[in-house]
């Protein structure tokens, strides 16, 4: 694999990095519930670290707070801190912040709620009664149950916006797909409210500028940023609407001879980090 001498030059001189993290610099571990670092993706954290170029992980899962997940990392061996590891729910903290929205009801776990509590927001549980609130946010949530429902399209029927961490069917895992909670829940609320989910996680344009703004970046760094990660509907689509560097990783679900529309079709498709490591 050698790059085009452009290529390489937007990899060397990036502003900042953002990586997926399941499929793309580790793998879930069935048995201790941990990660497994993929080959050369410890180096390649290690070797941005020691240029000085900042990154951030993001992963579009709610099960756990983002330091349960940067923790889980460290022990893998990623040079990896609390505030550079980001879940949907990070971004959606930060949206809400930034629309003045203070009460949201929260259909998801406590790993889900977590970065709102942290932000100050006032989280409202998934069927407590509560009057003033302004956003539904569904994210992973294999607890939800018909008080949930309810309480939901109360909140919904009354004025409330739909917000979702993700809306995809199926993720993979170790033991083959599994269902995505907030899609079938976001399903139930659409068909009883007819408001239709606005997602903030990956590959929303609210989840690139949170990684952009805390790795300290300006508006205008967003075409010298990379983004790497395996799933063309998420990571590349984010990468491409923005005009970042989008690198495709063959290590998980993106096959490589899959014909993808323009949108979601990596600038660079890598077998391995093997070669962006040789050139950091
Ligand atoms: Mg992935």
């Amino acid at each position: 694999m050698t790059f085009t001498p452009e290529t390489r030059s937007r990899l060397q001189d990036a502003a900042g990095y953002i990586f997926d993290m399941d499929g793309t610099i580790a793998l879930g571990d069935a048995q201790s519930g941990g990660h497994n670092a993929l080959p050369h993706a410890v180096a390649v954290l290690e070797a941005l670290q020691a240029r000085g170029t900042p990154f951030v992980v993001f992963t579009n899962g709610t099960a756990k707070p983002p330091a349960a997940y940067a923790a889980s990392l460290r022990k893998a061996g990623f040079p990896v801190e609390d505030w550079q590891m980001l879940t949907p729910s990070s971004s959606t903290a930060d949206w809400l912040k930034r629309q003045g929205v203070g009460k949201v009801r929260v259909l998801g776990n406590a790993g889900c709620r977590a970065p709102l509590d942290d932000a100050g927001l006032a989280v409202v549980g998934p069927s407590e009664e509560a009057e003033g609130v302004e956003a539904v946010y569904t994210g992973w949530f294999r607890e939800f149950d018909f008080p949930a429902l309810e309480a939901a399209c109360d909140s919904l029927w009354k004025g409330a916006r739909l917000l979702t961490a993700s809306n995809v069917p199926f993720f993979a895992t170790a033991n083959g797909r599994a269902i995505g909670a907030s899609y079938p829940i976001n399903a139930m609320l659409t068909a009883m409210t007819s408001k239709r989910p606005r997602i903030l996680g990956k590959p929303s344009r609210v989840a690139f500028e949170t990684a952009r703004l805390l790795m300290g970046l300006p508006r205008s760094a967003a075409k010298q940023m990379v983004v790497v990660g395996d799933d063309p509907a998420l990571e590349m689509r984010m990468a491409n609407a923005v005009g970042a560097l989008s690198v495709g990783m063959a290590t998980g679900i993106m096959a490589g001879d899959a014909i993808l529309p323009e949108r979601d079709r990596p600038s660079v498709l890598l077998q391995s980090l093997e070669p962006l490591l040789e050139i950091l």
